[in-house]
């Protein structure tokens, strides 16, 4: 599927989250922005949506049934296609360790959950170029 480049779409934000709450959370918060949201709440769904849709921006859910959030992220740096769409962690506190696994499966960055409104949104806007800022981060 091609994107309509000559549409002033705005930016669109894949989040890969297998937790209707932890979704729910972070749909809402980038929606006010204006932001387009989608949700994958698999690894397999996150790999077939990003191909087809080649978001702005992914966040990733490290911990998901079947493949993980690093194998995930580390097969979208293997395919041309997806090699250089921005990923963002969403790492579990408890999880030590996590936000380094991240980055070395390839993410350019993380947040860690439970996610601050603010720092979602500042993370966003840092990967987004401003997108988010159109309304006031609140
Ligand atoms: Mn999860």
């Amino acid at each position: 599927m091609r994107r309509r480049r000559s549409l002033p779409v705005s930016k669109r934000i894949l989040v890969v989250e297998d937790n209707d709450v932890n979704y729910s959370l972070v749909a809402f918060i980038l929606g006010k922005q204006g932001l387009q949201v989608r949700r994958a709440a698999t690894g397999e769904e996150a790999l077939r949506q990003a191909a087809e849709d080649e978001p702005d921006l992914i966040l990733m859910d490290i911990q998901l049934p079947g493949i993980d959030g690093l194998e995930v992220t580390r097969r979208l740096r293997a395919r041309p296609a997806t090699r250089a769409i921005p990923i963002v962690a969403l790492t579990a506190f408890a999880m030590v360790g996590d936000d380094e696994r991240a980055l070395a499966a390839g993410c350019d960055g993380y947040i860690a959950k439970p996610v601050s409104p603010r720092i979602l949104l500042d993370t966003v806007q840092r990967f987004l170029g401003g997108a988010a800022e159109e309304h006031g981060a609140a």
